[in-house]
């Protein structure tokens, strides 16, 4: 199937997505749809990000032809040898000063290798909105998308209006009261919890503010796409008509064939966990994630391993290479051989398998939005342990609104102990509250992404207007 516009020539979408795993990979998910129905699709990531994506691709165990229908195409990092190529922040600031350049030049190569197909439409993340000045200049058609929940996209307007009033510091404090409140029925925000809140790093709080700035360019897109669903979060919704929820997009990715996560991961996934998991009883295993960036001191990495050790409990755990500050992975004394039978540690999982698989029982999660949405749309009960920016927030829509998890706390020395795990855990599986919110939040996604359900009807409308 392919789709021509009233001019004879083929739709043909340009993604482009913030330089982060949790950003690709959703902004992946929506293209992939887009494609099916006929419509070309360029997807554009940074140089080394293309790269960490092919060589995960490389190592990992099944064959993968990374984008499927959607083409891969890349502009330059910008990147000077003074910058440190790990840093996806330093990686942001280059690419908002290279794109201007680079990415009308590759719009331009396309549509002169591709007469019949030229560039028709600009998809951005909306936290990347100075690229609709590029979709002005060549007379593209702007859309945004948007990864976190409305509710972080709904702070992040207000957030615009109370720097124009001067409500908040330069560090992103509230001048006033500690606590804002959007609507009665969406979770307030505390101080500490805004979406700009890096609790161990302050200069980033400062850069976030700062880059928040870019949403006023948001207005230039009409749509305004997001990977959530009007009935997860109806009052945020309420509060931004122009959002338009599509999601949970991991459940238009197919499981079946496996093509659900591979082609965006930055890390090679280790697929044998799903094997594993075929060996373990429904419902019993906690699930173990950190997302792609969240990091743990050494501490905190032993009380974890001896906390899952202490709970009895089987658990798949993501240990990344790069979890500890930087440093080789250590474990506790003995730990690996003691838990041998009871555990399955590994550096990258297909997460979005894994939480459809029958023996998960819980989610041990930093409360990421793409795991947040994972979780919830598979019915699978939550202990949080959120780090930074909307995983403070998303805490509270899975504790406090939807009551599909508990927190996990930290004690006096602002360390999360083995005994706080272990007991979480237990309370987790033993109070059936837990899975019974979470099956209904299961029922209520899916039906949103099906024939007739909000987000379904939501993404026909958007794929039929690309078609013209
Ligand atoms: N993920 C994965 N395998 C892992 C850990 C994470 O595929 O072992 C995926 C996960 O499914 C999600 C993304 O990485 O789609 C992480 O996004 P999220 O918003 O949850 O967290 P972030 O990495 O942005 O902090």
């Amino acid at each position: 199937m392919t789709a021509v516009s009233g001019n004879g020539h083929r739709s043909h979408v340009l993604a482009v997505p913030l330089p982060a795993q949790g950003h690709v990979k959703p902004l992946m998910s929506l293209c992939r749809q887009i494609a099916k129905h006929g419509i070309k699709v360029t997807f554009v990531n940074a140089q080394s990000i293309h790269h960490k994506i092919l060589s995960a691709a490389a190592a990992e165990e099944e064959d993968d032809d990374c984008g499927g229908n959607v083409v891969m195409a890349t502009v330059p990092d910008g990147l000077s040898p003074e910058h440190d190529p790990n840093n996806p922040f330093m990686l942001f600031e280059t690419l908002q000063k290279t794109m201007p350049q680079t990415l009308p030049e590759l719009i331009e190569r396309i549509n002169s290798d591709n007469p019949n197909e030229k560039v028709t439409c600009l998809i951005a993340d909306l936290s990347f909105s100075w690229i609709f000045d590029i979709a002005d200049k060549m007379g593209l058609e702007p859309v945004g998308f948007s990864p976190p929940s409305v509710a972080c996209l709904a702070m992040a307007f207000h957030a615009l209006k109370m720097l124009e009033r001067g409500d908040l510091d330069t560090n992103g404090s509230l001048k006033n009261g500690d606590v804002i409140s959007l609507s009665d029925d969406t979770p307030a925000w505390r101080n500490e919890e805004l979406p700009w809140r890096f609790p161990d790093n302050p200069k980033m709080e400062k850069v976030v503010i700062e880059a928040i700035q870019v949403y006023r360019k948001a207005s230039k897109a009409k749509w305004w796409l997001c990977n959530s669903c009007y009935e997860l979060e109806p009052a945020a919704n309420e509060l931004l008509p122009n959002a338009l929820p599509i999601g949970p997009l991991n459940l238009l990715d197919s499981i079946t064939d496996g093509s659900d996560s591979r082609s965006t991961n930055f890390y090679p996934e280790h697929s044998s966990c799903l094997s594993w998991l075929d060996s373990k009883p429904d419902g019993s295993v906690v699930y173990v994630s950190f997302g792609s960036s969240a990091v743990f001191s050494q501490k905190q990495l032993d009380e974890l391993a001896l906390g899952l050790e202490l709970s009895g409990r089987a658990f798949l755990w993501v240990v990344r290479p790069d979890l500890v500050n930087g440093s080789c992975i250590a474990y506790p004394d003995g730990f690996l051989d003691r838990v041998s039978g009871l555990g399955k540690i590994v550096e990258w999982a297909p997460q979005n398998r894994v939480l459809a698989h029958p023996s998960i029982g819980c989610f041990m999660s930093h409360c990421g939005w793409n795991s947040t949405m994972e979780g919830a749309s598979r019915g699978v009960p939550f202990l949080c342990w959120p780090y930074m920016s909307d995983q403070l927030h998303n805490e509270r829509y899975i504790c406090d609104k939807w009551e599909i998890g508990l927190k996990i706390t930290f004690d006096e020395g602002g360390i999360k102990s083995r005994y706080e795990i272990k007991k979480k855990i237990e309370t987790l599986f033993s109070d059936n509250k837990f899975k019974e919110n979470a099956l209904k939040l299961k029922e209520m996604c899916g039906k949103s992404v099906s024939i007739g359900g909000s987000s379904c009807k939501n993404m026909k409308k958007f794929i039929d207007h690309l078609r013209g």
